[in-house]
């Protein structure tokens, strides 16, 4: 059974579902009683996933999406809609990160990183949003990044296409208010996700630095010296998911225990 029930009769899709914060996400927002649609492209872990937010007594829907490409995005949004027959939240959390300087910097690192942490979000918000306006409301939650706010060294593609979703936030916040759709942002600092993982593997390799060390580094960005859980990033989306939080629209939460004060 449901833990929690503020979410209870909700219908939720999230993007990005199959590991990190998308998992926490799906699993957090099904712990409140929400029916969740799981996207990613690798279906073992999704299926696994619906697995277990079904043993928590709420229905649960595979979506094997790649969300760069906007017609498995519409097949993905015509599947959720016709399990569901509505949607009321939903969590645009799929990204990647890459990182290269940028005087060597790949076109196709650019294209990359803008298509899958900015255009998704606009494709599966396009494909979406309709339902929401048809039933007079809805939440639309985008994890952004701390790099939607801030500039940084080698990230220069990724964090481009950030502060391009916390731009799409705020313009699609004032134009979809009227509907009762609210649509706000989550930014997180470093979040232990297996994306970190690989950034902590990469540093080690480049700098010569035990993973440890590495890890370290990532630690001390946040003047709590950790990293931030993924339950912790679901914390938020649910918060902000609750018929009480209509009142908060436009805004951008950080998460990263104060690195980031905008
Ligand atoms: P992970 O790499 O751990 O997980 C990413 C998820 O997104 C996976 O389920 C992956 O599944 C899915 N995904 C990636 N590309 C696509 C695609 N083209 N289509 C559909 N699904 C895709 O990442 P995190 O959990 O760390 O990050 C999640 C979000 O949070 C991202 O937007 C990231 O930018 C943001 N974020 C992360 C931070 C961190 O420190 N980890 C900090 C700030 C923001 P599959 O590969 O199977 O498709």
């Amino acid at each position: 059974m449901a833990a929690e029930s503020v979410l209870t009769g909700k219908c939720a899709l999230v993007t990005g579902a199959g590991r990190g914060i998308g998992r926490a996400c799906a699993l957090g927002l099904a712990q409140a009683g929400a029916a969740v649609a799981v996207a990613a492209r690798s279906r073992g872990e999704l299926e696994q996933l619906a697995a277990e937010i079904a043993r928590l007594g709420v229905r649960a829907l595979v979506c094997p999406c790649d969300v760069t490409d906007r017609e498995q995005v519409e097949r993905m949004a015509e599947a959720t809609l016709a399990e569901f027959g509505k949607l009321d939240i939903l969590v645009n959390n799929a990204g990647a990160a890459k990182s290269q300087a940028f005087l060597n910097h790949p076109d196709e690192i650019w294209h990359q990183m803008l298509a899958v942490n900015m255009t998704s979000a606009y494709y599966v918000t396009k494909a979406l949003a309709p339902a929401m306006v048809k039933q007079g409301g809805g939440r639309i939650i985008n994890i952004a990044s701390t790099a939607a706010h801030v500039g940084a060294r080698y990230v220069a593609a990724y964090t481009a296409a950030k502060h391009g979703v916390l731009g799409l936030t705020r313009a699609l916040a004032l134009e979809l208010v009227g509907y009762g759709i609210t649509v706000n942002a989550v930014c997180p600092g470093y979040v232990d996700t297996p994306l970190t993982q690989i950034a902590i593997d990469n540093i080690a390799k480049v700098t010569g630095r035990s993973p440890a060390e590495a890890r370290k580094a990532l630690e001390t960005k946040s003047p709590q010296n950790r990293l931030i859980a993924p339950e912790e990033v679901a914390a938020a989306v649910v918060f902000l998911a609750r018929d009480s939080s209509f009142g908060i629209n436009g805004q951008a939460i950080n998460i990263d225990g104060g690195a980031v004060q905008t």
